[in-house]
């Protein structure tokens, strides 16, 4: 099903984002990868703050994507000490993103808004990210609890993932397929 030229341009969906507290938002990027490749589109997908081979997902969007897939965190921020490591993997993944976008139809940075709420990245970045597609016209998916108020005004789609129901409440530990 190849992309019929013009399809891309008239879409308006530059800037996508996945965000809010129920469970989907990676799920989600995943599945926007797979529609899109099954469109013959250069797909690039990132993700910040997650360490490789902490998920799932990372096997096969490194097995589809070769070098167009970087998980490039360094974990969960659990503690301050650790925020200069964190920092410093953000800045591969954001330099690996910036290099990237020209080259693909759709880019993908998965946790973003997490890295950005925890002030590993900042506003300044994400804009020149956004800034970036938009004069390349690519496709921007951003993905992450607690989308700032900016950025929703920004965004040409914003899905909010609300938590209906979360066995993690009643003390279920996450499940390798499900969760990760
Ligand atoms: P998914 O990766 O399943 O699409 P998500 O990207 O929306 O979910 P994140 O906020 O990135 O969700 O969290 C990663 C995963 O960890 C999710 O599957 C979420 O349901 C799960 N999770 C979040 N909080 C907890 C918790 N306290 N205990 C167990 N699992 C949790
Ligand atoms: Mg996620």
């Amino acid at each position: 099903m190849p992309l019929l030229q013009g399809d891309l341009a008239r879409s308006l969906e530059v800037i996508l984002v996945y965000t809010g507290n129920g469970k989907g938002k990676t799920c989600a990027c995943v599945g926007q990868a797979v529609r899109a490749l099954g469109r013959d589109m250069a797909v690039a997908f990132g993700q910040f703050m997650k360490r490789d081979g902490q998920a799932g997902e990372q096997r096969l969007l490194a097995q589809w994507l070769g070098p167009r897939f970087l998980a490039g965190g360094a974990g969960f921020l659990r503690r301050e000490e650790e925020r200069p490591a964190h920092r410093a993997a953000a800045l591969r993944v954001l330099a690996w993103a910036r290099a990237q976008l020209p080259e693909v139809q759709m880019l993908i940075l998965d946790e973003t808004l997490y890295a950005l709420h925890a002030g590993i990245l900042t506003r300044e970045e994400v804009e020149a990210l956004m800034d970036s597609a938009r004069a390349v016209r690519r496709h921007l998916v951003l993905s992450g609890r607690n989308a700032p108020d900016w950025l929703v005004r920004e965004a040409d789609l914003v899905t909010e993932m609300g938590e209906s129901k979360h066995p993690w409440r009643s003390g279920v530990t996450a499940a390798p397929g499900i969760e990760f």
